[in-house]
């Protein structure tokens, strides 16, 4: 498990990690760099021993390792949980650097013009040639102090830079940790959290769980092929992110099932969208791709069910499920609405 770090330590794995990856020539993917910045936070002994064999071996760090090695200690359990940590530690080191940036700037500003005030003054000695001695020496020194500040205040910049970018790419390994692998839609963790997210909301807004299935799956798989298949959970997976929209949260829920969280819409505006889903598909033509030959018709059931003021996660899904075994008891190819 990755511990909190505190932001100056997390900032410094990072910029650690990175002439590790150039020294393993692994290029600075968030993948690779999340096994290393754990590996230098020392997180997981397991993960650490792994790593260190391999470079004693001096074994290459191909993709397949890392992959393994990403989803067997970074991807699994509390994954999100742990990069939302990191994240966390990230946002502080980053706000204690611009305001390190601010302090060297403000500073620089303040010598400035306490330099030039005693140069003022200096400047009204009767003495004119020791005056202007003594002047040009301090603004020599104003000028030095100007520009040491600025070579700080650059790298200071540099530093702001570095960490944004690496927050970035923190973003992106966040983002693809919750997506779903074969159709780019949030997983089930996404979706688990989403969902818990709803049910304990405080605002008012509507929210809606739609539970769908592809009716008699098995078939597909069994006439065409497992490849084949897969071909139609993407299809299916793209003809919902186009009808729902990305306001919606939109979940590879198990196999060839799917959950859609819908906000902001009544139960009747609900059942139109899903109804939209399920007449678009059972009027899709499914074709294999090499041989045109036809799949046949692939319908799909629905179960929809409101979020309650006192709902809990497990019965709302309960509800909605219910309702999507009963579309199927009523011949599949139907939604129904939670009682
Ligand atoms: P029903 O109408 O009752 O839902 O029937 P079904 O055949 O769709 O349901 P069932 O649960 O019996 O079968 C689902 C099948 O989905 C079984 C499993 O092999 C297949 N499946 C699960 N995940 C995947 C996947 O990622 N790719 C492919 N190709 N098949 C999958
Ligand atoms: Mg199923
Ligand atoms: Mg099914």
């Amino acid at each position: 498990m990755l511990q909190q770090d505190e932001p100056k330590q997390a900032a410094e794995y990072l910029r650690q990690a990175i002439p590790m990856l150039s020294q393993h020539n692994l290029p600075p993917t968030p993948i690779n760099y999340s096994i290393f910045y754990s590996y230098l936070s020392g997180n997981s002994q397991t993960l650490n021993d792994v790593i260190d064999s391999i470079i004693s071996e001096k074994k290459p760090f191909t993709l397949a390792i890392m992959l393994e090695l990403y989803e067997k200690y970074i991807n699994g359990g509390a994954t999100l949980e742990q990069q939302e940590k990191i994240q966390h530690s990230l946002e502080k080191a980053m706000s204690s650097a611009s305001e390190e940036v601010q302090q060297v700037s403000s500073g620089a500003g303040e010598f400035d013009s306490t330099i030039n005030k005693h140069a003022e003054t200096l400047s009204y000695t009767t003495d004119p040639q020791a005056a202007a001695l003594v002047l040009k020496q301090v603004m020599q020194d104003t000028r030095e102090m100007v520009k040491n500040n600025q070579a700080t205040q650059a790298r200071m910049q540099e530093t702001n830079a570095e960490i944004l970018k690496m927050k970035a790419e923190l973003e992106a390994v966040k983002a693809s940790s919750e997506k779903d692998a074969l159709t780019g839609l949030k997983n089930r963790g996404a979706f688990d959290k989403a969902i818990d997210n709803v049910v304990h909301s405080e605002t008012n807004l509507s929210a809606t769980l739609v539970l769908l299935d592809i009716d008699h799956f098995k078939r597909v798989n069994d006439n065409f092929g497992h490849l084949v298949g897969d071909r139609v959970i993407r299809y299916v997976s793209a003809l919902l992110t186009q009808i729902v929209g990305s306001e919606h949260h939109i979940a590879r829920y198990g196999g060839e099932e799917f959950a859609v969280i819908l906000t902001g819409l009544d139960i009747d505006n609900a059942k139109q969208l899903t109804e939209k889903i399920r007449i678009a598909m059972s009027n899709s033509k499914l074709q294999r791709k090499e041989s045109g030959e036809a799949i046949g018709e692939v319908t799909i059931s629905a179960g929809i069910a409101t979020v309650k003021a006192t709902d809990s996660v497990e019965l709302l899904i309960d509800r909605a499920d219910k309702a999507l075994y009963q579309a199927k008891e009523a011949g599949r190819n139907k939604v129904v609405i939670a009682a």
